[in-house]
């Protein structure tokens, strides 16, 4: 299996190359030592390596520094290692069926129970464009996307809502605070599925119908991007409330709630684990053309105790096919996983633009540009929609 270098490892050497005088540099280079090169593939491991405080900080002096760029692009980071992580990643449908329905409750063959008391139907699905990735996004015509009615993915937030303890004693004020996120989340249409406190799983918008849950989103996968995904991706909530650090934002109930919920709909609708993604990789502000709008699940996302590769080192299709940027209110708000996959994501922008003999900000404004044409064709879309 080929190895990658970490993030931290990647400015580090980065830093180290514009330090002029060569014994500085080695000092730097020394006091950087002990770093970590794990796979890009995941693991446990890598999941519970704990970086040195050191390293941390010098990555963020690195990322907030302004006007820094990268200078070049590293071996080992060409889109061949890209196709070669899919490849070894060959998406494996756990088999999972409906074994009863009545009208309040769903179970199924691996444990899930979905409770159907409190749905919410909204408008149908019907249609949604995606775009097709070939080798230049740039000649992605707005006007002709590909139309697809099936969930293509699913989209993990959190609630952001009250927390009590969870303890025996704080019980009735648990029951009372799930209650009243139901109603909330009910009203707005807000997800597809809310998984409180307690790991049980609530159908709130049928998977038929479009939930209120991405706003302005962009992913993609090996062959087609997909632009604001309330309609093509399933949006799945975590009642609680963001936490920094590496420890999941969800309760070990949660978590095992979410993987049978995800097997089940990963089966159901045949969904690549690459499009399991989370809000915070997904959001955008096209005001300021800066990625992470919404930030939950921005660091601590358990890919792994869910079932799922660790999509943190994705590298994000808003900032490589749309030439989106991000700042250090995103870098502070996410965390060394997310970063793997930024990193990469720059470095196909200086390939691509290379590739056509531009700058990166000449190549950029033409991402953008093509951006605006999908968005100002989607409003078209939906105007008509409503009109007729
Ligand atoms: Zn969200």
């Amino acid at each position: 299996m080929q190895t990658v270098p970490l993030i931290p490892r990647i400015f580090i050497e980065r830093k180290a190359g514009q330090i002029i005088d060569p014994v500085e540099r080695l000092r730097y280079l020394q006091r950087s030592a002990g770093i970590g090169r794990p796979r890009l593939q995941p693991s446990i491991s890598w999941r519970k390596r704990r970086l040195p405080a050191l390293g941390i900080g010098l990555l963020l002096v690195c990322l907030l520094t302004p006007g820094y760029k990268a200078s070049h692009v590293r071996p080992g980071f060409s889109l061949g290692s890209l196709a070669h992580v899919s490849a070894a990643s060959a998406d494996v449908f756990p088999d999972v069926w409906l074994v009863d329905k009545t009208s309040d409750f769903e179970t199924y063959s691996n444990g899930l129970r979905i409770d159907d008391r409190f749905t919410a139907p909204n408008q149908k699905r019907l249609f949604y464009p995606v775009y097709q990735r070939g080798a230049a996004v740039v000649d992605i015509d707005a006007d002709q996307p590909e139309w697809r009615s099936e969930p293509a993915g699913i989209v993990y937030h959190t609630t952001e809502s009250d927390q009590a303890r969870f303890t025996a004693d704080e019980n009735a004020r648990l029951k009372r605070i799930g209650k009243a996120v139901i109603g909330v989340v009910q009203q707005n249409h807000s997800y597809h599925f809310l998984i409180d406190r307690f790991g049980q799983v609530f159908r709130i918008v049928p998977e038929g119908d479009v939930a209120n849950h991405a706003g302005y989103s962009i992913w993609s996968d090996n062959s087609v991007i997909f632009v604001n995904l309330n309609s093509s991706f399933l949006g799945i909530a975590f009642e609680t409330q963001t936490q920094q650090g590496d420890q999941p934002s969800a309760n070990p109930a949660q978590v095992h709630a979410a993987r049978i919920l995800t097997e089940m709909l990963r089966n159901k609708y045949r969904i690549p684990q690459s499009n399991c993604v989370t809000h915070a990789q997904v959001s955008v502000n096209p005001d300021n053309m800066l990625v992470g709008y919404h930030t939950d699940w921005a660091g601590n996302f358990p890919f792994l105790e869910i079932g799922l590769n660790d999509n943190y080192a994705a590298p994000p299709p808003s900032i490589f096919a749309f030439g989106f940027d991000y700042d250090p209110v995103f870098i502070h708000a996410t965390g060394v996983r997310l970063w793997q996959g930024l990193a990469l994501a720059e470095d196909q922008m200086q390939t691509q633009a290379a590739a056509r003999g531009i700058s990166v900000s000449q190549y950029r404004a033409i991402l953008r540009k093509k951006y605006k044409e999908i968005l100002a064709a989607l409003k078209a879309a939906a105007t008509a929609n409503e009109q007729s």
